[in-house]
């Protein structure tokens, strides 16, 4: 089974506001950490090429929080009871 394959058995329940959220200004070593580390691709760059964040999807392995931390992310918590991923194995 593929990786995609694999992430396509789990559920989401995304949360109204992101539990996660950026600095304001991530410097571009962190923000291409972040680019790559993130095994969902969460952390993307706009049209104008900000690194944006889209909490939906997020696998709340805590990549991000132990790869950049408080450089580049002001706030890292798990989603509220009720919303987030539920994980499956088969
Ligand atoms: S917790 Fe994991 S899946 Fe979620 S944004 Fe961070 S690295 Fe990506």
């Amino acid at each position: 089974m593929s990786v995609n394959e694999s992430l396509m058995q789990n559920s989401y329940h995304p949360a109204r506001s992101s539990h996660i959220e950026l600095q304001d200004n991530v410097d571009a070593q962190q923000a291409a950490l972040l680019e790559k580390i993130c095994p969902a691709g969460l952390f993307q760059r706009d049209a104008d090429g900000r690194l944006v964040f889209h909490h939906q999807g997020c696998l709340e392995c805590g990549c991000c929080r132990l790869i950049v931390g408080d450089a580049a992310l002001s706030a890292w918590r798990y989603p509220p009871s009720g919303s987030g991923i539920v994980l499956r194995f088969g």
